[in-house]
């Protein structure tokens, strides 16, 4: 097994991990909602019984659940942030991570190199740090796409 005693102090690492490998179908099962990951699903992060209004997409980077109704897109772990599931990342990372081959641990960290250093990278324009910081609020689900639209648009127009 590839030790990560050291990442796993670091949560951005275990967040990683937990919405590469956890798939939706899994949460919405534990938590009783249909889990018809193709098609229309009642969105787990907000109260609505009345219509369907989410879906899940799935990619190489994992499940991304999009609300059409709160205009929002959570990642799985969100389930665990938000407290859906009532676990903790560490909990979830160790239960995961020590069923993984070798070999698949190894390909995740590797993936999760290139992400950190795409994290980091120095060469961004002025203005980048705002915009950035408003986009993960966007990408952890704080706050919806309206309230990126005006930044991302000074940020695309200005010269
Ligand atoms: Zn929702």
């Amino acid at each position: 097994m590839v030790d990560t005693t050291e990442l796993e102090q670091d949560y951005k690492f275990v967040r990683f991990i937990i919405n590469r490998v956890v798939p939706f179908s899994y949460i919405l099962k534990k938590l009783g909602h249909s889990d018809n990951i193709g098609g229309g699903i009642f969105c787990p992060f907000h109260d609505d019984e009345n219509h369907p209004s989410a879906k899940v997409y799935r990619d190489r980077d994992g499940d991304r659940l999009w609300c059409f109704s709160e205009n929002k897109m959570f990642r799985p772990a969100d389930a665990i942030r938000l407290k859906l599931l009532k676990t903790s990342y560490s909990t979830v990372f160790n239960g995961i991570w020590s069923r993984l081959p070798e070999h698949r641990q190894e390909e995740l960290l590797k993936d999760y190199e290139e992400f950190s250093q795409l994290d980091k990278s120095a060469f961004l324009p002025e203005g980048w740090d705002d915009l950035y910081k408003e986009l993960e609020k966007f990408k952890y689900g704080s706050i919806g796409i309206e309230g990126v639209k005006d930044l991302l648009s000074d940020f695309v127009i200005r010269d």
